[in-house]
């Protein structure tokens, strides 16, 4: 699960990492309230709040340019939400579709002497939590990992040990940080490290952590991914969901514990089993088909169940033909023919479906398939079903 900027700057700001002054709006009237707390003569920094990153160099569908301004006074901050606010921002990591902006962020600008790049992540790899860091952090932090990966420093954090501040140190001196600056950064690492570790983060980085004139360090970015089978361990965190910023399909999905995915393609698959629902993209694939989605209806599925997750497939305008392929275990086919038959007369189902059932009660399963009047094919195997469908879909 992902938080938004201004929630990941509360959540470091808690943990003792020092974060400029800012405040969130949504709606016009929060625009003037988060405005009238800074000064009419401030450099104020306005950012489009979305699940994604490169914002900076992103560009508004409309033409306007760049997701995080830089603004001379309240009147040209409040210009530059109104140009972002309900606006579409396409950056490096939202895909050519963009996403909506329904939040800005206001925040006191900083001066700048360095930018740095700082994050801890999960390594599936290593089974362990590993520091990232760079001097050369900012906008441009994908290239220097790809042109010049030694400027990216990693080091490894024991699980059992936890961060020590040997670790602290030892990044600071490669950051080339010194005297008190040492001190505020294993400050920042050691908040951030806790964070990471009590909520359960995969993800927390800091992008730029810069440092001013001065000699201060501050996060001006930050990005926090949580893992989302813990977050029921954390309703503080659950809170910070942003319903806007995921697929209204999947949302719907998750409220029926369906697992679901929207793809590119318009043959929808509803399986049960995240091993089955793979292997059925692939056999569609191999018939020169494209998955719509993803839909894993689990091992338990009831009628309700399949009857959302035909309701959920078939609000995709691009799917143009069904191919529902369950194994029958714990649960039996019959049961399961029963539950789809009820579940297709519910839903209006104006496109191919094609039924492949296997396992227990099979036999009975396929026949109540066979004398209903729902319109659909069954078929006996994987492969017939597929190239059934394929070509259905093809007409
Ligand atoms: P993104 O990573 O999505 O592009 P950032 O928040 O990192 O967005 O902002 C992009 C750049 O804008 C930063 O690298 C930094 O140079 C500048 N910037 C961001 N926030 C501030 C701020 N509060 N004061 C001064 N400059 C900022
Ligand atoms: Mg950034």
């Amino acid at each position: 699960m992902n938080i938004h900027e201004y929630q990941a700057k509360r959540l470091l700001k808690d943990y003792g990492v020092p974060v400029p002054k800012g405040y969130a709006a949504q709606t016009s009237r929060e625009v003037e309230t988060a405005l009238s707390h800074l000064g009419d003569d401030d450099t104020i920094v306005v950012k489009a709040q979305i699940h994604a990153g490169g914002r900076g160099k992103g560009t508004f569908t409309d033409g306007y340019e760049g997701g995080v301004k830089l603004c001379q006074g309240r009147a040209a901050a409040l210009d530059a939400a109104n140009h972002m606010l309900d606006n579409t921002l396409v950056t490096k990591q939202t895909g050519p579709e963009g996403r909506k902006v329904q939040t800005i962020y206001f925040t006191e600008a900083c001066d700048i002497a360095h930018e740095y790049y700082l994050a801890i992540v999960l390594d599936r790899e290593t089974a362990q939590s590993v520091i990232i860091a760079s001097t050369e952090g900012g906008m441009d932090i994908e290239d220097v990992a790809e042109k010049s990966p030694e400027k990216i420093i990693r080091v490894p954090i024991s699980p059992t040990m936890g961060l020590r501040h040997h670790h602290c140190r030892r990044v600071a001196f490669e950051l080339g940080f010194s005297g008190d600056q040492v001190k505020q950064f294993a400050r920042i690492l050691t908040g951030l490290y806790k964070l990471y570790w009590e909520k359960n983060a995969m993800l927390v980085e800091i992008n730029p952590l810069i440092s001013t004139p001065a000699g201060d360090i501050f996060a001006l970015d930050a990005k926090v991914s949580f893992d989302s089978n813990s977050i029921f361990q954390h309703p503080d965190i659950q809170q910070l969901r942003d319903l806007n910023e995921e697929d209204p399909k999947e949302v719907e999905a998750s409220k029926h514990h369906l697992a679901y995915i929207a793809l590119d393609g318009n043959i929808a698959c509803m399986v049960n089993g995240a091993g089955l629902a793979m292997a059925t993209m692939d056999i569609i694939k191999s018939f020169g088909g494209e998955p719509a989605n993803f839909l894993d209806v689990g091992g338990g599925a009831n009628e309700d169940q399949v009857t959302a997750a035909f309701k959920i497939i078939l609000s995709d305008p691009n799917v143009k033909g069904i191919l529902v392929n369950i194994f029958g275990g714990i649960m039996k086919c019959d049961v399961i023919a029963r539950g789809i038959i009820a579940a297709a007369k519910n839903v209006d189902i104006q496109v191919p479906l094609v039924v492949r059932l296997e396992g227990t009660n099979v036999e009975e399963g396929k026949k109540l398939l066979r004398e209903s009047d729902v319109a659909l094919t069954p078929a006996d195997s994987l492969v017939e079903a597929a190239e059934l469908i394929v070509k259905q879909v093809q007409n």
